[in-house]
């Protein structure tokens, strides 16, 4: 960890906490970040020279693995002919195109930049289109930092949103309402008594960002219902979900129909990258079009799109989704088969290649409050074991776990060969 130690002490004279987002600073865990030099199939290499396998996969992007090597000469040849135009270009309409045939609720999609742009973008369109000024999220779910979105529940279920970070005016807080994720009823609630003014609901159909939560039966065609019964848009915000819990996303894992959809990260494979799309009147209420405006200097970069397109070509190869859905559950039962043998008690949740370890004595996990109850010191010793003998997982116990196409089953048995060690060193 020399070279790693000496880059973030440098890294932190210039960069907020030596890093370009907060999380990559293993705040939660305590410690050094290793810096990566380089990214290969399933591994990571950092500037000491040490070999990880990843399941951070660049915080879900790499769904074919790093380095993938058709992204690679995509992109290689798009940069041959300039690197952005500010134009129309023909990369533009094919990627609009394959983005609706692996997603057909998007009949109509904007490309931009990030995944906080998409989700921004799409609720402003959602105002816009609705006329009503509200909106409605879920305790634990992260949709980007954009001001509306850094809200938290107020002190009562139905009283306004606060703000979660200071430079959020409460003005704009209170505006969205933060309800429990997988409680159908505390939306009920909230819609019988603001119904009227709710513009949308916005929505990670898999929570990955209070770890790895999926939706319990009936929970997302109740949200479904509900923006019918008081016309106000349903938005799913796949960014982590899209692409990767199955080739169509949640929306085709669960079969229901979202309103619009945020993507991001996959879209770009590994490019900066995120898109928001849905039906066809509401995306026509954008500029130039519409009235509702949104726009992007660098939206559709011809780079970009060529690493997406081969990226979206590829994961269409028959079988690929179940094999790496076979791979994540393999890992999360290992390791949760493992945590028990050594008296630990463990839950694990997975959907598509996304997957979540909980430290608890909880059956199964399915909302914020239980997540964060959840042994955040047992976590932090595990992943420091993990990282040290060359398993790179998510730095904090509140983030999902990814695996990629190269993830094969000999993979995930030599991280399950290092989790056996790793637990029988915590727990000695
Ligand atoms: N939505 C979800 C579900 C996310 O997981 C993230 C990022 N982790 C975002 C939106 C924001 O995307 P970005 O970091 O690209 O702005």
């Amino acid at each position: 960890m020399q070279k790693s130690q000496q880059l973030f002490e440098q890294a932190q004279k210039h960069i907020p906490g030596g890093v370009n987002s907060p999380v990559r600073a293993f705040k939660a865990v305590g410690g050094t970040p290793p810096f990566i030099v380089k990214a290969d199939g399933p591994y990571i290499y950092d500037a000491d020279g040490k070999q990880y396998i990843d399941y951070v996969q660049s915080w879900g992007p790499m769904v074919l693995g790093h380095n993938n090597p058709k992204i690679r000469q995509a992109v290689i040849e798009a940069a041959e002919n300039g690197l952005s135009f500010g134009a129309p270009t023909e990369s533009e309409v094919s990627m609009a195109e394959l983005v609706n045939k692996l997603v057909p609720s998007m009949e109509m999609l904007r490309m931009v930049n990030s995944g906080t742009e998409a989700t921004m973008s799409a609720i402003r369109l959602a105002r816009g289109a609705t006329g009503k000024n509200k909106i409605l999220k879920f305790e634990g779910c992260y949709h980007g930092h954009a001001d509306s979105l850094l809200v938290k529940a107020g002190s009562g279920a139905l009283t306004m949103g606060v703000p979660s970070s200071p430079g959020v005016p409460a003005d704009v807080a209170k505006h969205t309402l933060t309800m429990e994720f997988n409680n159908i009823d505390s939306v009920k609630k909230a819609f019988a008594e603001f119904g009227d003014d709710i513009a949308c609901i916005i929505v990670e159909p898999v929570a990955g960002n209070m770890n790895c939560i999926p939706p319990v039966d009936g929970f997302l065609q109740g949200l479904r219902d509900i923006c019918d019964q008081y016309q106000s848009i349903l938005i799913f915000d796949e960014v982590m979900t899209g692409f990767r819990v199955s080739r169509g996303g949640a929306q085709e894992l669960y079969s229901i129909t979202p309103d619009l959809t945020c993507l991001g990260k996959v879209i770009g494979g590994g490019m900066p990258v995120g898109a928001f799309g849905g039906k066809a009147e509401i995306m026509q209420q954008l500029a130039p079009t519409g009235p509702v405006y949104q726009a992007g200097t660098l939206s559709g970069n011809p780079i970009a799109m060529a690493a997406g397109l081969a990226s979206l070509t590829q994961i269409q190869k028959p079988g690929l989704y179940e094999r790496i859905s076979l791979a994540t559950k393999t890992l999360a039962e290992g390791i949760k088969a493992i945590a028990l043998e050594h008296g630990v008690p463990m839950t694990v949740n997975y959907a598509g290649s996304m997957f979540g370890i909980f430290f608890t004595d909880i059956e199964k996990v399915t909302n914020y409050q239980q997540a964060i109850n959840c042994d955040t010191e047992m976590f932090n010793r595990f992943f420091h074991s993990m990282l040290s003998k060359g398993v790179y997982l998510a730095p904090a116990s509140y983030e999902a776990g990814f695996v990629s196409a190269m993830h094969d089953l000999e993979i995930v048995e030599k991280t399950l060969d290092i989790t056996k060690q790793v637990f029988a060193e915590i727990t000695a």
